[in-house]
């Protein structure tokens, strides 16, 4: 099932050195209501808003 994070703007894409990938909602970070991780797949959002930017990143430490 596809998730709407997918193509929601507040996403933000982990992809770790070992190549697993994580969600990462952005909302999370200004909206207690958000988790930083939601579980997938996310069929329903009061938070998505169509427009996902192309750029995946991987998370620098
Ligand atoms: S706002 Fe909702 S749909 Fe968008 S990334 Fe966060 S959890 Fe996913």
């Amino acid at each position: 099932m596809q998730t709407l994070c997918e193509s929601c703007r507040h996403l933000r894409e982990i992809i770790t050195p070992k190549r697993s990938r994580f969600l990462m909602c952005l909302l999370s970070q200004t909206d207690p209501r958000w988790p930083k991780y939601p579980p997938q797949p996310v069929g329903t959002c009061a938070g998505y808003q169509h427009g996902r930017s192309t750029d995946s990143d991987a998370d620098h430490p």
